[in-house]
């Protein structure tokens, strides 16, 4: 099976801010594992990191195509929510019954992480710090409202805002109400998933910048990279969308990408001039509006969804939805005069039109973690870590839970796909008027 590679282009925000990472170990010659991992995102290391603790002897590598954290899992916005977020309903909210058992999941999910970050020392790039909704329009209102009744249904607290007390935390009057759920932690994605491969380094085998190019599954697995190859009775993929590339869940698999961008620092007399808290993360009453995020002297945008069934983005897309960034900035910070962007990306989602997620042993010792439905810094870890208790066979009560999670369905017929879900998006993206 011929396998094709991601290729995530522009540097993103979260990444440019880091210091240059050490130079990478490229797979070279032959290897042998007894567990083998691609992928090194969010999926990827869970897995990695939950089998250091199910089979702590036994040989573990993981292979990604690029730098870790030059994929999505570098490139997000860093919410990493407990709650429903449900993108392509109208409030957030799904069902009420598999709600529950997703918040459930996603907040041991968000336990793993944070005990990952104690671990590794990686406090500052996780902040337990919850998160905003902000509504700019009446219609953002009412979806609130809507959202708050889920949560009250669930049983879930939350704290209403009004704008005033929105202005005081993001320095901006262009909301006109809120709401609040504590139980989002605000990471550095990019900061948190490089010191996650770096503290599992003494335990986990990791090669970088080793696309895959074909896989043979047998008895033992072979991986071929362009310049190695490794065997393994076991392989994990955790490659969210790129599953396709290795042959599953073909034509199940919608490739969303989404965009941002990240401010120069602000200097100390514009911090001054914007006012409000140094450090808070909004997301949009409407699911297809901006999200905003402060950290410290830098806000970023993002907003934008594309269909890319090609699982690639360019250039030319990315200065494009830029200027729409420009935009959506000038529209809330008019204080800051024109901004310059420092950084300007985009990156894969990947979605299914259930949002299920792609899970379990598609073949004789073959797991799988992915689509993670635009939550994967949760629901990738979640999908990650149960496919290591799967694989290895363990006791955890929540590989039933994903199991039992329906399959992704297939996508409508070409041409309604590549007709249908651009307009779809422009559509939905439409509704959110001025939130966007
Ligand atoms: C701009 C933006 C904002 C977002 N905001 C949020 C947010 O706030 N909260 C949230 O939860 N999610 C957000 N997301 C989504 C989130 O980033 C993804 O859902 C998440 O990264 C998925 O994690 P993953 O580990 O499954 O996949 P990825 O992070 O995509 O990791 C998959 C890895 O597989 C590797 N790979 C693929 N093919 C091969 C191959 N052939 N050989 C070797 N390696 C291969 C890739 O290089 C990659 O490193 C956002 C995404 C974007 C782009």
């Amino acid at each position: 099976m011929a396998v094709r590679a991601p290729a995530d282009t522009s540097l993103s925000g979260w990444y440019g801010i880091l210091p240059p990472p050490k130079a990478p170990e490229v797979l070279r010659g032959r290897q042998k594992a007894d567990w083998l991992i691609v992928g090194a995102g969010f999926a990827g290391l869970a897995a990695a990191r939950r089998l250091t603790q199910l089979v702590p002897n036994e040989r573990i590598v993981v292979v990604d195509a690029q730098r870790v954290a030059w994929s999505a899992a570098g490139r997000n916005t860093g919410f990493m929510i407990d709650l429903p977020h449900e993108l392509g309903g109208e409030n957030y909210g799904g069902n009420q019954d598999h709600d529950r058992k997703r918040i459930r999941m996603n907040r041991a999910a968000i336990e793993f992480s944070a005990a990952a970050a104690d671990e590794f020392g990686l406090q500052s790039f996780f902040l337990r710090a919850g998160k905003f909704h902000g509504a700019a329009t009446d219609h953002g209102l009412a979806v609130l409202r809507e959202f708050e009744n889920h949560l009250t249904g669930l049983g879930e607290p939350f704290e209403r805002l009004d704008g005033p007390q929105l202005k005081k935390i993001t320095g901006t009057d262009f909301f006109i109400g809120g709401t609040f759920t504590p139980g989002t932690v605000m990471a550095q994605p990019a900061g948190f998933i490089r010191g996650l491969a770096e503290g599992l380094s003494n335990r986990v085998r990791l090669f970088e910048n080793s696309p895959v190019t074909s896989v043979q599954t047998g008895k033992l697995h072979t991986v071929r990279t362009v310049g190695g190859e490794i065997t393994a009775p076991r392989l994990i993929l955790t490659v969210n969308g790129h599953l396709e590339s290795f042959g599953f869940f073909r034509k199940r698999l919608l490739h969303v990408f989404t965009y941002a961008s990240m401010t120069r620092p602000l200097s100390k007399s514009e911090q001054a001039t914007l006012g409000g808290e140094p450090n808070w993360g909004l997301i949009p009453a409407d699911p297809m509006g901006s999200t905003i995020r402060r950290i410290g002297d830098r806000i970023v945008v993002r907003n934008t969804f594309t269909y890319n069934p090609d699982m690639s983005t360019n250039e030319k897309q990315i200065n494009r939805i830029g200027a729409a960034h420009d935009r959506s900035f000038r529209a809330r910070f008019p204080m800051l005069g024109k901004m310059e962007m420092e950084f300007r990306w985009g990156g894969h989602l990947c979605l299914s039109l259930n949002s299920a997620p792609a899970f379990g042993e598609v073949e004789e010792r073959v797991f799988v973690a992915g689509c993670c439905n635009g939550l994967g810094t949760v629901q990738g870890t979640l999908f990650g870590m149960l496919s290591a208790d799967l694989a290895a066979g363990s006791n955890e009560p929540m590989v039933a839970d994903a199991l039992n999670e329906p399959a992704p369905v297939r996508l409508y017929p070409e041409p309604l796909m590549s007709i249908g879900a651009p307009l779809k998006l422009w559509a939905m993206q439409r509704r959110a008027g001025r939130e966007l």
